[in-house]
């Protein structure tokens, strides 16, 4: 094979075999294909099955999700990869009645006001939290560049209660994580832009505001900005199974990375088995796991792999008879605060988002327990979960009757806390990157934990690795 040969038929490894590593893995081979190139890719897993947290299990007519419940479909990325697959008319948007959202303050569920008005209106923080929050107006901008915590940012804008009664337990929600830890500007970057391009939260919507007005676009919808909450018929797990399946001839299971080495122009990839020799190697596995493979590469980005700190999140998912349930469970769901007397974090009413997920006149509750605020739910055993939820389940809903269907599935390290300093971690990752032409780091564990942010990132580093195909 002459040199220019060589270069069409690069080799390439993705160590990883979720949503992040999936993606990659075809996005390389669909953007390769456009340039006639032909790499030789193979996505090592090292679990039996490809997918990781992004899964769906189908039991007695219950749409059980291992992890993600849904995307927003406001991400191009997704939605260009969703095409590509052909899964266009596969997807499903929540239902209205997602719309409405509860949260557990004081003995009491409250549904979470979705506009200025109704939010005035509500009794979900007394007046005065309310007035403080309205000052938020008067607060001045801080630019000192310093990374702020998102708590403290909340407390600094909109007072106390706001951060303590609705920021914590919307982070507990989303990411599994204390609002105290985490930094604002790895989390909610655009909270950053907000007070720095307009001086504050307020007075960057009331601009957003008048440029949707002038342009006639749309500025919310249910599930956020411009979005709505997104599955597919079989679940989220239908996305990793259809990359799994484009890309079967290319993954190898059971293949437990160990180390990579740096072998003159070339990597050499270590498993549990083989010893493999790449031009190109993708880390999409979670940088606990990243640590340890690249320890001989670099001490500093291992060292930084290893300070990326992730937080156990139990999903238990009870089915129930509609009758059995004393409450009417008509929205998304409910988020629990701490201090509240529930450990749980809170449930997703999972047919009421997608109808489709539990048999007629079923409802399907999935819990979520631990968190980063609560490290030692991962000491609870199967069965001392399943009756926490249950217990719980009881008083939040009146349950009068046993589950009919049950499923407790587990995640040790479920999701990536981006805790202060997260963007320098991330940096030291980027910088072995430059160093190593060839060596990529993607996936959950540093630029965006949802489903959305690992296939953004997908396109991102499939782009790079074919830009060192490039052929003058
Ligand atoms: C309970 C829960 C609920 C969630 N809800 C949502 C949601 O509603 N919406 C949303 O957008 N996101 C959600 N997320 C986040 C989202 O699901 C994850 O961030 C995303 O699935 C992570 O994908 P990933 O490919 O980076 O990692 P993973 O899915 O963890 O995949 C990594 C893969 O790497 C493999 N691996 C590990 N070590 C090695 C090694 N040494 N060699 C080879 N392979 C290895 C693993 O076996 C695994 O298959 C949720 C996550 C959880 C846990």
């Amino acid at each position: 094979m002459s040199a220019v040969d060589d270069r069409l038929r690069p080799r390439v490894l993705v160590i990883g075999g979720g949503i992040a590593g999936l993606a990659t893995g075809y996005l390389i081979l669909a953007l390769a294909r456009e340039r006639d190139i032909q790499p030789e890719l193979t996505v090592l897993e090292a679990q039996d099955t490809a997918g990781g947290a992004t899964r769906t299990e189908h039991i007695d007519g219950f749409t059980c999700e291992w992890g993600p419940n849904g995307f927003l479909d406001n991400e191009p990325a997704t939605l260009d990869l969703i095409k590509r697959l052909g899964l266009q008319s596969r997807m499903i948007v929540a239902s209205p009645s997602a719309a409405h959202r509860y949260i557990y303050h004081h003995g009491t569920m409250h549904e979470v006001p979705l506009d200025p008005m109704s939010f005035i209106r509500s009794d979900i923080l007394p007046f005065a939290a309310k007035f403080r929050m309205a000052l938020e107006l008067a607060v001045p901008a801080k630019r000192d560049g310093a990374d702020e915590t998102v708590y403290d940012f909340a407390e600094r804008r909109l007072g106390s209660s706001f951060a303590r009664y609705l920021i914590d337990p919307m982070v507990s929600g989303i990411f599994a994580g204390n609002a105290s830890e985490l930094s604002l500007r790895a989390v909610f970057p655009k909270m950053v832009e907000m007070e720095s391009d307009h001086g504050g939260l307020f007075r960057a919507m009331l601009a957003k505001r008048r440029e949707a007005k002038k342009s006639g676009k749309r500025i919310g919808g249910p599930a956020g900005a411009n979005a709505s909450l997104t599955t597919f018929m079989d679940g989220m797990g239908e996305l990793t199974a259809t990359l799994a399946r484009a890309l079967s001839e290319n993954i190898v299971t059971r293949s437990n990375v160990r180390a990579i080495h740096r072998r003159g122009e070339h990597f050499e990839v270590i498993t549990e088995a083989k010893r493999l020799s790449s031009d190109a190697v993708i880390v999409a596995c979670p940088s606990y796991a990243a640590a340890s493979i690249v320890g001989e590469l670099s001490h500093n980005a291992a060292r930084s792999l290893r300070d990326i700190q992730y937080a156990p999140v139990d999903v238990v998912a009870h089915g129930h008879r509609v009758e059995d349930i004393g409450r009417e469970l008509n929205g998304f769901g409910v988020l629990i605060p701490r201090g509240e007397q529930y450990r749980a974090l809170g449930s997703l009413w999972c047919d009421a988002i997608f109808p489709n997920q539990a048999p007629k006149e079923m409802h399907l509750l999935r819990t979520m327990i631990g968190g980063a605020h609560d490290l030692s739910a991962a000491d609870l055993s199967h069965d001392e979960l399943e009756q926490l939820a249950r217990d719980e389940h009881r008083l939040l809903y009146d349950v009068k009757q046993p589950p009919v269907f049950s499923k407790v599935i587990r995640h040790r390290k479920a999701i990536a806390q981006y805790t202060r300093g997260h963007l320098d971690r991330v940096r030291d990752t980027e910088l072995l990157e430059r160093q190593l032409p060839g060596l990529y780091f993607t996936g959950a564990s540093y630029r965006g934990v949802s489903v959305n942010g690992c296939v953004k990132d997908a396109f991102r580093v499939a782009r790079q690795v074919l830009e060192l195909w490039k052929i003058s």
